[in-house]
């Protein structure tokens, strides 16, 4: 199949819409990273999303609408605490998780009786779901496993010759995924953390983070959000957190660097050279870089990966929520 990219704009926009029709897959732009799309209604469009990505199946994935209107077909209930987080933060990186109505195919829901949705801001995004008339189906458009893609570039990287569309809408402005919530009761609970901060959320009532966010599931463990069980946003290098900040950090990758090959360390607002690359000083500037640069260091091809542990306040949580995953786990004290 040839893969066409094509920039964001009214005929991209039809010929996404046409393709989506059709029940094909096409990769747009979001904020938070780019999405590899179908009808999120239809069993067979999305079964295709699961073999692109080589994605395990019981692995749901979130429901993307442009409108308001569109989301009472698709749940059995909306909590008022749902609404008045989707009055403040849609359209926007936030998706909340919902009791799903029989709209929602089982494939679509990866087998839960609940299913995620989220208003994009982006309005390509929008405009695609508009023109469709129905919701989309978006996982990150990247192959499962690797760092999820914020360019098209990285899009055709790695969905070349698999689907026949990616539309260009630049660079994610985000950088990470969106942060998903479910509701116990009054407590919003973060499954995900992602661009609406825990910070943020805490205005609307008593926030609670998952476990699974920052520790590793042990084998076998029932989690409520089954992304978090999988290895994620690797890159073919081996990856690891440093715990060291400023000088500390970058003496000790240089001394590492002295005697191993292939070593790229990414320090908060590094002078790059032959070792270093800028992750940025900021947590917003380190969620856009983080991906991009753990793309970048594969074709660096760096055989391993020494990240600057991030602040965790605010979007930071993200950041090291991705890192950990890509990591494994595996933070070097120093
Ligand atoms: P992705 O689309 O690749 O960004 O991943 C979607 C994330 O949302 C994964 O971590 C899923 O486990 C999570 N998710 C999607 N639907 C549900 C749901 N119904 N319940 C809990 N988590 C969900
Ligand atoms: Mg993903």
């Amino acid at each position: 199949m040839n893969t066409e990219v094509m920039e964001y704009g009214a005929r991209s926009v039809s010929k996404a819409a046409e393709l989506l029709k059709c029940g094909q897959l096409v990769a747009i732009p979001t904020e938070t990273v780019y999405g590899l799309a179908a009808n999120a209604l239809d069993e067979n469009a999305v079964r295709n999303i699961f073999k692109a990505k080589g994605r395990p199946q019981d692995n749901p994935l979130i429901v993307h609408i442009s409108g308001i209107k569109m989301l009472p077909p698709l749940v059995r209930e909306i909590p008022d605490i749902a609404m008045r987080l989707a009055e403040s933060f849609w359209a926007g990186p936030l998706t909340m998780i919902f009791p799903k109505s029989d709209k929602i195919p089982s494939v679509t829901s990866g087998g839960l009786d609940t299913v995620a949705v989220r208003m994009p801001e982006s309005e390509a995004a929008r405009a695609i779901i508009k023109q469709c008339g129905f919701p989309l189906a978006a996982p990150s458009a990247n192959l499962s496993g690797k760092p999820s893609p914020t360019t098209a570039a990285h899009v055709f990287e790695d969905m070349n010759g698999k689907i026949p569309l990616i539309v260009d809408g630049g660079e994610c402005s985000v950088g990470v995924e969106s942060t998903v919530v479910c509701f116990k009761g009054d407590v919003i609970h973060i499954l995900r953390p992602g661009g609406v901060t825990a910070e943020m959320l805490a205005e609307f009532g008593n926030v609670e983070i998952d476990k699974a966010v920052t520790a590793q599931p042990e084998k076998g463990e029932r989690v409520l959000s089954p992304g978090m069980k999988y290895k994620h946003y690797s890159p073919k290098a081996d990856v690891f957190i440093v715990n060291a900040h400023n000088m500390k950090f970058r003496e000790y990758c240089l001394k590492r660097s002295r005697y191993e090959k292939g070593l790229i360390a990414l320090g908060a607002g590094a002078e790059e050279n032959g070792v270093f690359l800028d992750y940025g000083d900021t947590p917003e500037k380190q969620a856009r870089n983080l991906f991009s640069l753990l793309r970048r260091a594969d074709e660096l091809n760096a055989k391993t990966v020494l990240v600057e542990m991030p602040d965790k306040s605010g979007v930071g949580l993200a950041v090291y929520n991705r890192l950990l995953r890509a990591a494994a786990f595996r933070i070097i004290e120093v």
